[in-house]
């Protein structure tokens, strides 16, 4: 004999019916079976909802009644085209049964749970009896039997305690008496001795179909549903959850428990003992393996099989002195809560008995505070305790395993995961058993907690990384077009998932929080929503998604302005923009604080010398316990460039006008050759290298002429070229006749900084720099007399774009 529950998808079309009825109809040819039913998808929460509609004088209760009517009506035309009267007789009786006892809930305006129970029970006695009498129809041998005939419990509504004993003969009885292959029994529902109907909980149908599978020891019971098994974690909120193949009963447990909705929680008791496994299936693709649960060795070693969510909790805590060393606290609680009939999910104790906090369904928690009040009464009046607090917005997460109790580090690794994203966890607990870890946390965070978890267990190799990035000028864009080459490598070779998720120009932004289909990225951003800083920000918040990083691939103050924003959210900051660097020394130090307060990396080596690896260096330099004496630089791929070209038989305003057509110094060329550019990153090195400094510390002496320093306009300043061209070919001259070439050079010496153009003589490793290369020395207690040198391309969109990408891919490799 078999037994097979099929859910409320799996009976909730005719498509998935006629599903149905071909797997029983298989099962059928060579063994009796036994099919529990649940109600049609969705009906038992209309059904309350009618109700409660009626009970609130809400006259929308006859359309809900309607839409159940014709749900139900249409159900039976599609199954049965030929012959559908008799069947639709029936039903339409058992609907007027149905309308008057919501009309009698609206005249009386009472709902008990009571008429509760009767009212959902339709919703199971429909289905049951509409797929038998379309088996029938088909010539098949089938009938259908009411469970509430068989399943006894007592009087506790809504989730009533079945009475083993007398269930048990009354199964093991009728089952010896059935003639047709096939018997369908509504699941959920059942009486109590009095004969009141009674249901065995949500979710009950799969209670019911173990029930029976117990009472008549079958070889297995086959949970039917909507989903291919039981998943690694829930499949709608992880899109890479994938089904276990084997699990413990313990283990399946302690998931449904937690929230695992795929098996209501009583199920395996019944089977237990019996050592009847339950073999979950999907009736929409009946030929995929599923999951079994057994005792049976899975020879799995991974410590984690399971993540699990519950949904709109709320924690109690209570508190004071006057519970610590006085026995009976926890017990009266209890007991308070036991009384209320209210379910208590998760409990801890802190070790000095000063508080206790609870975890219970959010619906509940007046009445429990109410209860729990009343009780404490004279401890609070006396200020031994205090009320008891409620908070709500709540949701429980919980990893679960049974091989965790042999492997160290898991709870290390889930609360530091959780907190590298910025998940708050309000309480933890974990079972003696150690088969589960708990951790309660705000509900707007549990899809990126268990995407976290579940890319941290499930998913070792793999990290997603969500990117946005602010600013697709010459920089930007190189980038985003490495990004969408190199995606596949990444994935192939590095395990990371990159997937740039928004992006941003002055005048618009786009989102996708799948990631951004690159291939016309530009079309669609120009197609997309006005751009605003904040409104960038609010999204890439309210997207909470993990492993987040912000790039600012702009040289704007304001975007600077945000870092600290991002970072308070754990958001990672990438930045090409070298003002909040070089900022007030008080605003650097703070970012760095707080990127290491909420574990959201800032990273800025393009910073100095694009793409060179140039404070990576000096980062691992100064970790590893070196101390830099000095550094000596030339920073300026704008300035190389002109310093470069400039001859005797050239002028200075045409090299400097061909810097800027060509792309080598910014719009405005004043911040270059004034030489602020430089003094910033000398600025980023020294503060780097652990000295509290500002830009006006650093000594520039300026090479422009004095008419050059003070124009007011980019125009005038070229004018001032053209006029003081004797100024710049004397630089020239001198340094022709002093056998050195001009470069503009950055140090930084015993606590001192600056930058100026110098004379270079032959032999000094600046004297042969090309082009708009850069080269940096850094002289330091192990490297005293040849300096470590860092030397090349240290300017273009290109290189720089290759920089930032190496930063982000840096965060994926953490
Ligand atoms: P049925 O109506 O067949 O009883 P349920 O809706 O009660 O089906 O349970 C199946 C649903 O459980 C799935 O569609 C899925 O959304 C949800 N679910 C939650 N967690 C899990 C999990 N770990 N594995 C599988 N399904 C899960
Ligand atoms: N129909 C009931 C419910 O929706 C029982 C079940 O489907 O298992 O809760
Ligand atoms: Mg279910």
């Amino acid at each position: 004999m078999k037994v097979l529950k099929f859910g409320g998808t799996s009976v909730g079309s005719s498509k998935n019916i006629n599903n149905v009825i071909n797997i029983l109809e298989n099962y059928g040819k060579s063994d009796t079976v036994v099919c529990v039913v649940s109600a049609v998808g969705g009906i038992t929460d209309k059904l309350l909802l009618a109700g409660n509609q009626a009970l609130n004088k809400d006259h929308n209760f006859l359309e809900t009644y309607e839409d159940i009517v014709s749900k139900h009506f249409d159900l039976i035309k599609e199954l049965n085209p030929s012959d559908s009267k008799t069947i639709l007789g029936y039903v339409e009786e058992r609907l007027r049964g149905l309308k008057s006892l919501l009309e009698g809930i609206y005249l009386i305006n009472e709902l008990s749970p009571k008429t509760s129970d009767k009212l959902v029970s339709y919703g199971e006695l429909l289905s049951s009896f509409i797929i038998a009498e379309t088996m029938k129809n088909r010539g098949l041998s089938a009938n259908r039997k009411n469970s509430q005939e068989l399943i006894i419990t007592n009087s506790n509504f809504s989730k009533a305690e079945v009475d083993y004993s007398i269930t048990n003969e009354n199964i093991k009885d009728y089952f010896k008496t059935v003639q047709e292959d096939i018997t369908i029994l509504p699941g959920f529902i059942s009486k109590s001795k009095i004969g009141e109907i009674t249901t065995l909980g949500r979710g009950g149908s799969d209670f019911t179909a173990a029930i029976v599978a117990a009472a008549l020891d079958v070889d297995q019971l086959e949970i039917w549903t909507d989903v291919s098994g039981m998943f690694t974690t829930n499949p709608k909120l992880v899109k890479q959850a994938y089904p276990i193949d084997k699990i413990s009963y313990q283990e399946a447990m302690e998931l449904s428990h937690f929230g695992a909705k795929v098996l209501y929680p009583p199920t395996v008791q019944p089977v237990l003992s019996l050592n009847i496994p339950i073999h979950i299936k999907n009736t929409l693709e009946p030929e995929a393996v599923g999951t079994i649960i057994s005792n049976d060795e899975t020879n799995s070693t991974a410590p984690v099989k399971g993540i699990s969510n519950i949904s709109n909790i709320a924690l109690l805590t209570l508190e004071g002195s006057g519970m610590v060393g006085i026995p009976g606290f926890s017990k009266r609680l209890f007991e308070t809560l036991s009384q209320e009939k209210i379910n208590i999910i998760m409990i801890t104790q802190a070790s000095s008995e000063h508080s206790i906090c609870l975890a219970i369904e959010a619906q509940d928690a007046e009445a429990a505070k109410v209860a729990i009040d009343a009780v404490f009464e004279n401890e609070i009046e006396l200020n031994k305790i205090d009320p008891i607090i409620i908070e709500t917005g709540l949701s429980i997460i919980a990893l679960v395993g049974d091989n965790m109790k042999n492997h160290q580090g898991i709870s290390g690794k889930m609360f530091s995961s959780l907190g590298k994203n910025n998940i708050n966890i309000r309480a933890i607990a974990q079972g003696a058993s150690e088969k589960n870890i708990t951790a309660v946390i705000g509900e707007k965070d549990v899809k990126k907690a268990l995407n976290t978890l579940h890319e941290q267990f499930f998913e070792a190799q793999n990290k997603q990384i969500n990117v946005f990035i602010t600013g697709v000028g010459n920089v930007g864009e190189r980038l985003v077009e490495q990004i969408k080459q190199q995606k596949k490598y990444l994935k192939d070779n590095l395990k990371i998932k990159l997937r740039i998720v928004g992006l941003s120009n002055s005048r618009r932004m786009i989102f996708d929080e799948h990631g951004l289909d690159l291939k016309n990225w530009k079309a669609d951003l120009a197609d997309s929503q006005e751009a605003s800083l904040q409104g960038f920000f609010q999204n890439v918040k309210a997207l909470n998604l993990r492993n987040s990083i912000f790039v600012d691939v702009t040289a704007n103050k304001e975007i600077s302005e945000l870092y600290a924003q991002y970072l308070r959210e754990s958001i990672a900051v990438v930045a090409c923009n070298k003002i909040a660097c070089s900022s007030d020394f008080e605003n650097y130090k703070l970012l760095k604080r707080l990127s290491l307060k909420y574990n959201a990396p800032f990273l800025f080596e393009t910073n100095v010398g694009a793409g060179l690896p140039i404070i990576d260096t000096l980062n691992n330099l100064v970790a590893s316990g070196d101390k830099v004496n000095s550094i000596q630089a030339v920073l300026s791929g704008s300035l190389n460039f002109v310093f470069n070209n400039f001859n005797d038989s050239t002028k200075f305003y045409d090299i400097v006008k061909q810097a800027g057509a060509e792309g080598y110094t910014e719009p405005d060329p004043r911040i270059d050759l004034s030489g602020v550019d430089v003094a910033r990153k000398i600025l980023i090195l020294a503060r780097e290298s652990g000295v509290e400094m500002n830009l006006e510390d650093i000594e520039n002496s300026s090479f422009l002429s004095e008419s050059g320093q003070k124009s007011g306009s980019v125009d005038d300043f070229y004018e001032t070229l053209i006029q003081d061209e004797a100024h710049y070919q004397a630089l020239y001259a001198s340094a022709k006749a002093n056998n050195s070439q001009l470069k503009y050079v950055a140090k930084f010496d015993n606590g001192k900084a600056s930058v100026g153009l110098q004379e270079i003589p032959e032999g000094h490793p600046f004297y042969n720099l090309e082009g708009s290369d850069n080269i940096v020395m850094f002289y330091t207690e192990r490297y005293p007399t040849n300096p470590m040198i860092i030397k090349g391309a240290g300017a273009g969109a290109d290189v720089t774009a290759s920089g930032l990408f190496a930063d982000i891919i840096r965060l994926g490799n953490d």
